[in-house]
């Protein structure tokens, strides 16, 4: 049948690369666990698995676990058992997917229900899992993330009672919202945060210098960021399920994805050109329009600094996926921005679609579909539809879903403050104050944190 697929780097054209001795094709294990390729690319699958329509509309009725499976399986078959893989997607995805619908063409499917109430939980639980399952037996990892909120907890928690696993979260001090801190201080056992005095970037920096470090070599240390190719299969399957729980025949559909580091928007990428009916991607963004402006002009600039919007998660002026949207449609971008080749800007836009929502716009969205529909969603979940609102504008009207990324109850002040009510709490979000749990503290300073880390290592 097809061949293995391996995985490339998207700068592996770019002769500027100094380093020599760098394996140019690896497989999905050694992508997990190198994260981002040593010339500083993204790694990409060497070919894309295809599904016919039949393929695709036998998925209708099974629940999301058996989705999930049937569609990673095209991609990992040749790295883990079946039987396996079937295993941890039964384990991880355990809870439910709410599809709301607000006519009869617009639909919301909720990817709020895991255990940190954000969408990130689909992707870090799998990427936790396949980790566990790939790591040397008698080694033990020690994965090291930098947050400044809501990635560290979505993390934490998929990597919470993994044996042989240690978890190190690192966040701003004063930079994180009460309910992120306690979501990140009392996750426990062999998850420990630690909260540094200095902003987001200072953590990243400490994290980013630990991973040069020759010196901390035995601590096997991995990266959980959001680059992880780990991170962004596991982003596929809700788009099929979504659009099989929905659709009938075999009639074509819009996805409107509020988007940031466009690790999501890429998911829905790569399940169209698996053979899922996608006539248009909605790349829905804050004020950090960069994307936007780059589909009319061609010309990427990046947003620097990035601007800060409610929706938070999305306060990102250089996307990091987008290396892998330009090399999906033929360009080339490197990690700092910098186009070396241009992408096919007329394939692009065939396909995608994508606008800048302000916050004034993201408020009265949340009000409109609460007045209308009953519905509440958070901010990140109101500039997708806002995008998708606005397309209309332009086009006909069609059938289309949009995703909510996190569970308005994480948002108790915009929520209240624009609806006047409390959102009810999920499970993962109610008695959190109650919960037990310190950070440890350090400076911001590296040589702390290298000592931190060689002594908690001797443990
Ligand atoms: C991370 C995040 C996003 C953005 O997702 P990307 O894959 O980075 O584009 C959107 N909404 C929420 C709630 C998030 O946490």
């Amino acid at each position: 049948m097809n061949k293995r697929i391996l995985y490339y780097s998207t700068n592996r054209d770019l002769n500027e690369s100094k380093i020599v001795d760098f394996k140019q094709i690896v497989t999905f294990k050694e992508a997990l666990f190198i994260g981002m390729a040593p010339d500083k690319g993204l790694f990409m699958p060497s070919q894309i698995p295809q599904l016919s329509k039949k393929d695709i509309l036998s998925l209708k009725g099974k629940q999301y676990h058996e989705v999930a499976y049937e569609i990673l399986k095209r991609f990992l078959s040749d790295e883990i058992k079946d039987k396996e893989l079937k295993n941890i997607t039964k384990k991880i995805y355990d809870f439910e997917i709410p599809i709301d619908n607000l006519d009869n063409y617009t639909y919301i499917i909720r990817l709020d229900q895991g255990p940190s109430a954000s969408f990130k939980d689909f992707a870090a639980r799998l990427m936790a899992n396949l980790m566990h399952k790939f790591k040397q037996k008698n080694k033990s990892v020690t994965v090291l993330v930098a947050t400044s909120g809501d990635t560290g907890s979505a993390i934490g928690k998929a990597y919470k009672g993994l044996d042989g696993i240690k978890v190190f979260i690192l966040y701003p001090k004063s930079e994180v919202s009460l309910i992120q801190k306690k979501q990140l201080d009392t996750i426990g056992q062999n998850v420990q945060s630690i909260a540094i005095d200095g902003k987001f970037d200072d953590c990243q920096r400490l994290v980013k210098e630990a991973f040069s470090d020759s010196e901390l070599a035995n601590l096997n240390l991995a990266s959980a960021n959001s680059i992880n190719i780990g991170r962004v299969l596991p982003q596929i399957p809700y788009y099929f399920y979504a659009y099989v729980s929905i659709a009938d025949n075999f009639k074509p559909v819009i996805f409107s994805i509020p988007s940031g580091n466009f690790g999501n928007a890429l998911g829905c990428e790569i399940a169209r050109r698996m053979g899922l009916p996608i006539e248009k991607i909605i790349i829905a963004t804050n004020q950090n329009d960069e994307f936007p402006k780059f589909l009319k002009s061609g010309i990427y600039e990046k947003v620097e600094p990035s601007r800060t919007c409610l929706s938070n998660s999305m306060n990102i002026g250089n996307p990091s996926n987008l290396a892998r949207f330009f090399d999906l449609y033929g360009g080339n971008l490197d990690k700092e921005g910098i186009t070396h080749k241009k992408p096919n800007l007329k394939e692009m836009k065939k396909y995608l679609y994508s606008v800048a929502i302000s916050d004034e716009e993201t408020i009265e969205t949340i009000k409109q579909v609460y007045n209308n529909h009953k519905i509440i969603v958070e901010p990140h979940g109101a500039v997708g539809i806002a995008a998708l609102l606005k397309y209309f504008k332009e086009n006909k009207k069609a059938f289309s879903i949009c995703l909510e990324t996190a569970h308005p109850a994480k948002f108790p002040g915009i929520i209240r403050k624009v609806l006047n009510i409390y959102p009810k709490k999920p499970n993962s979000l109610i008695n959190i104050n109650k919960r037990r749990g310190e950070p440890d503290y350090l400076p911001n300073n590296y040589a702390k944190f290298k000592e931190y880390l060689l002594n908690r290592h001797k443990k």
